[in-house]
C-alpha cells in the first residue's frame, strides 16, 4: 500500500473510537451524576424533615402527661423543666407550654444560621402543636405544647446526606469511566488499530493474508478480519483475471496491430457514407489514397473510384444485412491520378459500430485475364471479327426498334479442298486475305463476322433494296475473287477463290438473328448447289428444299433400318489382257417415290447423320458375300469397296474386315478398299496406321478419285498405296484437252515409278480406251464396258464382257480395234 494511501488514511487519537466513547461516557456519567444527586437532595430533604416531625411528635408524646399535670397544676416550673428538656433536642429551635390562655414556659435556642428562617415563611409548616387535656378528664382541653421546628439543623443534615451520596456516585461513575475506557482500549481500538496497521502493511497481490487478532475468533473483529480476508481474495482473483485478460488484450491487440500493418491486402474501417476510420498501409498503396489534410477525416470518396456509388452501395447493403452473415463483394474499378487503371475486389462487413470492415486485394490481372477470355470468347482469333458465339451477343436484342438490315453469309468455294492440298498455313493466310478486302468494302455501321472455317456473316444495316444490295454484293463478290498473294515460308502462291453467298432480309425473312442465319445458310445452300460463284436471296421456297432434305433423312434412316439400300458392282477391266478382273461396290437407294438417288446425295447425307458406319458394314458384307459366290462360279475377282473418311477407323476396325472375310473365307486380295484424299488429310498418323494395317493383312488399298485435290502427288509418295484410280473428270476430258491427256499420261507414268497399278475412272468410249492403252494404264471401269449392275446381273455382264474383250483385245499389248 502507498504512503499517500496510508496517509490519509492516518487516525489521530482525538478522532479514534476510544476517545469519542470516552467522552459519550464521561458525558453520561456527568448527566446522570447530575441528575441523581439532584434526585438524591430531594429524596433526602424530603426525608429527613418528614423523619424530624415524627421524632418531634414522639418527643410531644413523652412529655405529654407531664405537661397535662404541669398544666392541671398551673405548675410553672415544671413546665419549664419540659421546656428545656425539650430544647435539647437539636431539631426543636422553641418550645412553648400554654394553659388555660396563658403561657406558662417557653425558652428559645439563641444561634441561627442567616437565610435559614423558615418559620417566616412557612410558619404553619414549622410548627408542631399539641393539644392537652385534663389528666382526669380526657375531653376537657386545659393548654397546649407548642414546638418549632429548628430548619436549619434540618438543612445541614440533609446537606451533608446529599453531599455523601453525590461523592459516592462520582466516584462510582469515575471507576465506571475508566473500567469502560480500558476495556474499548483493549477490546476494540487495540485490535482494530492492530488490524488496521496490518491491513496497511499487507501484501494482498503476494497473496498475504490478515492475521486473526488473538482472542477475538468470535468476535465482530475477528468476523470483520476474516470477511476482509475474504473480500481481499475476491479481490485479488479478479484484479488477476482483469489483469490476464488485459495482457490477452494486449497481445491480441499487438497481433491484430502487426497485421493490420503489414498485411498485402488493404484493409480499412469505413461508417456507411464512406468516412474512413482507420486504414493500413496497403489500402493507401493500393487504393492511391491521398495524404491526409489537417483534421479532415478521410474518406473512401478521396480514391479515384469509377463506381462510387456502387462501392457505397456494397457497403450499406452490408450494414441492412448485418444480422445475416453481411458479407457483400465486388470488383471495382480504380482510375490513378496519371491514369493508372487498377481492379480491386472490395470485400466489407459489419463491424458492430454502424461502421464495415473491409478489405482490398489487387484483381487487376485476373480481371484483364478475364476480360481477355470474354474477348477471346467472342472473337475470332485469326481474322479479328466477331465469332460466332460474338455475332449471337451482338445481335442478341433485335426488335421492333431495330432499323432494317441485310445479313449476308459468305463462302469460300472450295476453300475445304485447297486448306487439304496446300495445309492449313496457306488456308489461313487466304483468310486472313479475304478478311482484310471484307474489311475494306465494309462502312462504319455494317459488322462482320467469322462464323465457320471459311463461312463470313456481314450485318449491312440500312440495306434492304434488292436491287441496290445486289449491286453492291456482286462488287464485293468481284473484288474477293481477284487473286490473292498468299505468302509462305519459301513463296509466294497466288491464289484465286470464288464465293457463295446467301442474302436474308431483317425484319422481312426473320425476327431474331437464329432464324436469320438459318435463312442466309438455306440461300447460301441454295447457292452452293448452283455450283457456287453466285449469291441467292433467301425464298420461302429454299425452306421446302430444306424439309425435303429432313424428309429424306427420315427415308434413308427407315432404308437402312430395312435394308432397302442395294449394292451394285462395276466391272473392273484388265486393260492389258483384256479381261474382268474386278468389280466395283457401288451403293444404290431406289426410292419408292422419286426413284435411284444418287450416291453423291445420299453417301454425304448418311454421313452427316452418322448412318454410314452401318451402311459400310452392310457394304462390306454385300462385296464379301458376292465376291464368294462368284469366286465359287469359277471368276477369280476381286470386290473393291468405298470407305467413306467417316469410318476411319473406329467403325471400320481391322478385325471387322477380317471377320467379314472369314465369314466368307475369302482370301486376303479377294477385296480392295478405296479411299479418297480426304482419308489422308485428316489425322495423318490414325489414317497411316489404318492403312497400313489393312495391307499388313493383304488388303489392298486404292487412292480414288485421284487428281481432284491439290498435294495428290506428294501424298503418293507418304501413303503406300496399291493403286491409284484416276478421277474420271480427266478421262471425261481427254480426247479434247490436252492438259488433262498429259496430266493423265504424267499420273500412269509416276504410279508406274512408284510401283502403283493405275484404275483409269469412266471411261466411256474406245476413244479413250485406245488412249489410256497407250499411255500404258493397266486397268480401267466406265460404262464404256458396263454400268453398275445388280448383283444378280453381275456373272452374266462378266460374261460378255468377257467374250467382247476377247474379241478386242485377242493379245496382251495390242490395241482393240473395234468399239464393244
Ligand atoms: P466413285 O467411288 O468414284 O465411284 C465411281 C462413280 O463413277 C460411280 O458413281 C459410278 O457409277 C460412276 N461411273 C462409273 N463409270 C462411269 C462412266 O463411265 N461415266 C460416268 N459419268 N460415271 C461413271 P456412283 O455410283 O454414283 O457413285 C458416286 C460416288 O458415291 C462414288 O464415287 C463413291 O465415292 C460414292 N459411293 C458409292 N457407293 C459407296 C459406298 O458403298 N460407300 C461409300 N463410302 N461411298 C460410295
Ligand atoms: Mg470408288
Ligand atoms: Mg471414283
Amino acid at each position: 500500500m502507498n504512503s499517500a494511501t496510508s496517509n490519509s488514511t492516518r487516525v489521530h487519537w482525538w478522532h479514534g473510537i476510544l476517545a469519542r466513547s470516552l467522552m459519550g461516557v464521561v458525558g453520561i456519567a456527568l448527566l446522570m451524576g447530575i441528575a441523581a444527586s439532584l434526585l438524591v437532595g430531594q429524596v433526602v430533604g424530603q426525608h429527613v424533615q418528614d423523619r424530624a416531625l415524627v421524632r418531634l411528635g414522639e418527643l410531644l408524646d413523652t412529655v405529654e402527661s407531664t405537661v397535662s399535670v404541669a398544666c392541671f397544676t398551673a405548675d410553672e416550673q415544671l413546665a419549664s423543666e419540659v421546656v428545656q428538656g425539650l430544647l435539647r433536642n437539636t431539631e426543636v429551635r422553641r418550645a412553648l407550654i400554654r394553659a388555660g390562655d396563658g403561657e406558662i414556659a417557653g425558652a428559645e435556642r439563641r444561634q441561627r444560621p442567616p437565610g435559614t428562617d423558615r418559620q417566616m415563611n412557612d410558619p404553619a409548616g414549622s410548627m408542631v402543636k399539641r393539644p392537652i387535656y385534663s389528666p382526669f378528664n380526657p375531653s376537657e382541653k386545659i393548654g397546649e405544647v407548642q414546638l418549632e421546628v429548628d430548619w436549619a439543623a434540618v438543612d445541614a443534615q440533609v446537606r451533608e446526606s446529599t453531599g455523601f451520596a453525590t461523592a459516592l456516585l462520582a466516584v462510582s461513575l469515575g471507576l465506571v469511566i475508566v473500567a469502560a475506557a480500558a476495556m474499548m482500549l483493549f477490546l476494540v481500538v487495540r485490535p482494530i488499530k492492530m488490524t488496521s496497521d496490518r491491513l496497511h502493511r499487507l501484501d494482498v497481490v503476494g497473496g498475504e493474508r490478515l492475521a486473526m487478532p488473538e482472542g477475538h475468533e468470535r468476535t465482530e473483529i475477528g468476523r470483520l478480519s476474516a470477511d476482509i480476508n475474504q473480500i481481499t481474495g475476491r479481490l485479488v482473483e479478479v484484479l488477476e483475471h482483469e489483469r490476464t485478460l488485459r495482457h490477452q488484450q494486449e497481445i491480441g491487440q499487438r497481433k491484430y496491430q502487426d497485421l493490420f500493418d503489414k498485411a498485402v491486402s488493404g484493409i480499412f474501417v469505413a461508417d456507411r457514407d464512406g468516412v474512413l476510420d482507420s486504414v493500413n498501409r496497403a489500402f493507401v498503396e493500393l487504393t492511391w489514397l491521398p495524404e491526409k489534410r489537417g483534421d479532415a477525416r478521410q474518406k473512401l470518396s478521396d480514391a479515384g473510384w469509377q463506381d462510387l456509388e456502387g462501392l457505397l452501395s456494397i457497403i450499406r447493403a452490408s450494414l441492412d444485412h448485418s444480422d445475416e452473415s453481411g458479407v457483400a463483394e465486388d470488383d471495382f474499378l480504380l482510375v490513378g491520378n496519371r491514369g493508372d487503371e487498377r481492379w480491386l475486389r472490395v470485400a466489407v462487413m459489419p463491424v458492430g459500430d454502424g461502421s464495415v470492415q473491409g478489405t482490398v486485394s489487387d484483381v487487376t490481372q485476373r480481371k484483364r485475364e478475364e476480360l481477355s477470355a470474354r474477348r477471346l470468347a467472342i472473337t475470332d482469333a485469326l481474322t479479328g471479327f466477331a465469332n460466332r458465339v460474338g455475332l449471337h451477343r451482338a445481335f442478341a436484342d433485335i426488335g421492333a426498334a431495330t432499323a432494317p438490315f441485310a445479313l449476308v453469309m459468305v463462302d469460300l468455294d472450295g476453300f475445304k479442298r485447297i486448306n487439304d492440298a496446300m495445309g492449313f498455313p496457306v488456308g489461313d493466310e487466304l483468310l486472313v486475305g479475304v478478311a482484310a478486302r471484307l474489311r475494306e468494302a465494309l462502312v462504319e455501321t455494317d459488322f462482320v463476322a467469322r462464323v465457320g472455317s471459311d463461312e463470313f456473316v456481314l450485318v449491312l444495316a440500312g440495306e434492304q433494296d434488292r436491287k441496290r444490295l445486289s449491286e453492291r454484293i456482286q462488287r464485293l463478290a468481284i473484288r474477293l475473287a481477284l487473286p490473292y498473294d498468299i505468302k509462305t515460308n519459301a513463296e509466294h502462291i497466288p491464289l484465286t477463290v470464288s464465293i457463295s453467298i446467301g442474302i436474308a432480309l431483317y425484319p422481312d425473312d426473320g425476327a431474331d438473328i437464329q432464324d436469320l442465319l438459318r435463312c442466309a445458310e438455306l440461300a447460301l445452300n441454295f447457292a452452293r448447289t448452283k455450283g457456287g460463284k453466285t449469291y441467292q436471296f433467301f425464298e420461302p421456297a429454299l425452306q421446302e428444299a430444306v424439309e425435303h432434305r429432313r424428309r429424306l433423312e427420315d427415308e434413308l434412316r427407315s432404308a437402312v433400318s430395312s435394308r432397302r439400300l442395294q449394292v451394285y458392282f462395276q466391272p473392273i477391266i484388265d486393260l492389258r489382257q483384256g479381261k474382268l478382273v474386278g468389280a466395283e461396290a457401288l451403293l444404290r437407294w431406289f426410292h419408292t417415290r422419286h426413284g435411284p438417288v444418287s450416291p453423291d446425295v445420299f453417301v454425304p447425307l448418311a454421313e452427316e447423320i452418322g448412318l454410314i458406319g452401318e451402311i459400310g458394314l452392310v457394304v462390306l458384307d454385300e462385296a464379301c458375300r458376292h465376291a464368294a459366290l462368284w469366286r465359287q462360279k469359277g471368276y477369280d475377282i476381286y470386290v473393291s469397296v468405298n470407305i467413306s473418311v467417316r469410318q476411319i477407323p473406329d467403325d471400320l476396325p481391322h478385325e471387322t474386315v477380317r471377320e467379314a472375310l472369314r465369314r466368307h473365307k475369302l482370301p486376303a486380295d479377294a477385296v480392295a478398299i478405296e479411299i479418297t484424299e480426304g482419308v489422308l488429310m485428316g489425322n495423318v498418323s490414325v489414317a497411316q496406321a489404318w492403312i497400313e494395317g489393312l495391307r499388313a493383312d493383304g488388303l489392298r488399298v486404292f487412292l480414288d478419285d485421284f487428281g481432284t485435290g491439290y498435294s495428290s502427288l506428294s501424298y503418293l509418295k507418304r501413303f503406300t498405296m496399291d493403286t491409284v484410280k484416276i478421277d474420271k473428270s480427266f478421262i471425261r476430258d481427254m480426247n479434247a484437252d490436252n492438259s488433262d491427256r498429259a496430266l493423265v499420261d504424267a499420273i500412269i507414268t509416276m504410279a508406274a515409278s512408284l510401283g502403283m497399278h493405275v484404275v483409269a475412272e469412266g471411261i466411256e468410249d474406245f476413244q479413250q480406251l485406245v488412249l489410256l492403252r497407250e499411255m500404258g494404264c493397266h486397268y480401267g471401269q466406265g460404262y464404256y464396258f458396263s454400268r453398275p449392275v445388280a448383283a444378280e446381273d453381275f456373272t452374266a455382264t462378266a460374261m460378255r464382257i468377257n467374250a467382247e474383250l476377247a474379241e478386242l483385245c485377242p493379245s496382251v499389248g495390242e490395241s482393240p480395234a473395234k468399239t464393244l
